[in-house]
C-alpha cells in the first residue's frame, strides 16, 4: 500500500477500506507518512466526508494508534465530558469539580485551542505551575487518591489524534464532521472513560453551524461510543454568542472560580449546572436529573467544587495562591472598555469573529506549537436580547500590543448588531 494512493482514493470521493485506514493512521503515528500527506489526507476528507463505517474504522485506529487506559481497578463509572469546541467555553474547569465533589470521581484528558476555539489545557497553563503532561500512572493515582484529574492528552493515548489535531488547527482542516467525531471519540475511547457526557456546540462559534449538523455529529459519536460498549448522553447547545462573558485564558480561568464560589455568568452557570447533572445521572450517583441537579446547586453552594478545583491546582503542581486570589493574575497591558455604537436591542453576538479577535490578540495560535498569551482576550458585557443605549460598554479588550488592540477594537465591533424590535434571547441548549 502506498500512502499517496490512498490521498488520491479520498479525493476521488471513495470509500477507503479499513486496512486503508489502519495502514495510513499506523504510517502516520511512527512518522513514516508526512505530516504534508496527512494534511492533503485531512483536507480530502474534509472535502469529500467519509461514511460512518470509514469513521468507526478511523476512530479506532486512532485510539488503537497508543496504548488504552484501563480504570477500572480504580474507579467504578470512570465519566468523561467533552466540548466539541466553542468560544468562552471554560465548562471543563467548572463541572469537573463540581461533579467531584459530588463523589464522582472524574478524569480528563483535554486538548489546546483548535482555530477560533479555545483550549483547557491553555487556559489552565494560566496558573503558573498547573502540569498538564501526567503520565498514565500519574493520571491513574491522582484519580484514585482525589477523584479529579485534569491534564493534557498523554502522548500515548490515541497519539495519531494528537499529531493529526495540532495539523488540523492549522490547515484550515479542523471543520469536517468524520474527523472531529473520530478526534474526540478515539481519545475518549483511549481514556478508558466507561460514560461520556458529550457537549455539542452549536452555532456561529462552532465547528457545526446548524443543528441539523449538530445533530449528525452527535448521532455519529453515541452510535461510536455505543460501538465500542460505552454509555454515551449528547446535549446540543447555543454556541452563536461566546458562552459566558470571559474570552482569553487567563480571564477565563478567573470567571469558572467565581463560578465555583456561586457567582458568574448566569449563562455560563446555568450551562455548567446542566452538564454536570448529567454527569451525576451517567455516573449513578444521582437517580434522575432532579437529584443531580440539587447535587450540583448544592456542591457550589457549600464551596466543595471550589475545594475539589483548589484540591486539582494543588495536585497538579499549580500555584494555589492565584485560585485563592484571582488578582494576582498578571493584567494585560492595555484594557479598553469599547461602547455601543447604536441604540437597541442586540441581535448578533458573533462569537467566531470574537474568538478569532481573541487568537489574533494572541490568546491562540497562528501555527502549530506558537506560545499563547494568557493574559489576552475579551469580556463581553452583552448578549443577544439585551436592550443596550449608545455609549454604553459594549466589551473590555485586555491586548499587550497596541495595534492589536485597534485590530480587536474594530474587528470586535462588527460582531454586535443591533435592532429596533425586540429580540428573543438564544436558549441556551437546543436538544
Ligand atoms: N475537539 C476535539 O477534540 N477534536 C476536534 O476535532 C474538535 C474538537
Amino acid at each position: 500500500m502506498r500512502s499517496v494512493d490512498i490521498i488520491i482514493k479520498k479525493r476521488k470521493k471513495e470509500e477507503l477500506s479499513r486496512e486503508e485506514i489502519k495502514f495510513f493512521i499506523e504510517g502516520f503515528t511512527r512518522g513514516e507518512i508526512a505530516d504534508y500527506q496527512a494534511s492533503a489526507w485531512a483536507m480530502a476528507v474534509l472535502l469529500n466526508g467519509m461514511t460512518a463505517r470509514e469513521t468507526t474504522d478511523l476512530t479506532l485506529a486512532m485510539a488503537e494508534s497508543g496504548d488504552i487506559m484501563d480504570l477500572s481497578d480504580i474507579v467504578d463509572i470512570a465519566v468523561d465530558k467533552h466540548s466539541s469546541g466553542g468560544v468562552g467555553d471554560k465548562t471543563s474547569l467548572v463541572v469537573l469539580p463540581v461533579a467531584a465533589a459530588c463523589g464522582l470521581p472524574c478524569g480528563k484528558m483535554s486538548g489546546r485551542g483548535l482555530g477560533f476555539s479555545g483550549g483547557t489545557l491553555d487556559k489552565l497553563e494560566s496558573i503558573p505551575g498547573y502540569r498538564v503532561d501526567l503520565s498514565p500512572e500519574e493520571f491513574k493515582q491522582q484519580l484514585k487518591d482525589k477523584g479529579i484529574v485534569l491534564t493534557g492528552q498523554s502522548l500515548d493515548l490515541a497519539p495519531a489524534d494528537g499529531k493529526l489535531y495540532a495539523l488540523r488547527d492549522v490547515t484550515g482542516t479542523v471543520q469536517s464532521i468524520p474527523l472531529i467525531a473520530s478526534s474526540i471519540m478515539s481519545k475518549k475511547i483511549a481514556a478508558g472513560a466507561q460514560a461520556i457526557v458529550l457537549d455539542v456546540k452549536v452555532g456561529l462559534g462552532a465547528f457545526m453551524e446548524t443543528l441539523e449538523e449538530g445533530r449528525e455529529l452527535s448521532r455519529l459519536m453515541v452510535d461510536i461510543g455505543n460501538l465500542a460498549g460505552r454509555k454515551v448522553v449528547a446535549l446540543l447547545s447555543d454556541m452563536n454568542q461566546p458562552l459566558g462573558d470571559a474570552v482569553g485564558n487567563s480571564l477565563e480561568v478567573v470567571e469558572a472560580i467565581d463560578t465555583l464560589h456561586g457567582g458568574g455568568p448566569e449563562d455560563f452557570r446555568e450551562h455548567c449546572l446542566q452538564v454536570s447533572t448529567h454527569m451525576l445521572v451517567l455516573g449513578e450517583r444521582a437517580a434522575n436529573l432532579e437529584e443531580g441537579r440539587q447535587m450540583a446547586e448544592a456542591a457550589i453552594a457549600s464551596g466543595a467544587g471550589f475545594e475539589k478545583f483548589r484540591v486539582l491546582v494543588q495536585a497538579q503542581g499549580g500555584d494555589v495562591a492565584f485560585v485563592d486570589d484571582p488578582r494576582k493574575f498578571p493584567p494585560a497591558r492595555f484594557i479598553e472598555t469599547v461602547n455601543a455604537d447604536c441604540s437597541g436591542y442586540l441581535s448578533r453576538v458573533h462569537a467566531r469573529l470574537i474568538g478569532e479577535a481573541s487568537v489574533n490578540l494572541g490568546a491562540g495560535r497562528a501555527r502549530k506549537g506558537d506560545p499563547v498569551d494568557h493574559s489576552v482576550g475579551f469580556v463581553i458585557h452583552h448578549k443577544v436580547g439585551d436592550q443596550v443605549e449608545k455609549g454604553q460598554a459594549l466589551f473590555t479588550i485586555h491586548a499587550n500590543n497596541p495595534e492589536k488592540l485597534k485590530e480587536a477594537r474594530e474587528s470586535v465591533l462588527q460582531a454586535f448588531k443591533c435592532s429596533d424590535s425586540p429580540v428573543e434571547r438564544l436558549p441556551l441548549f437546543y436538544e
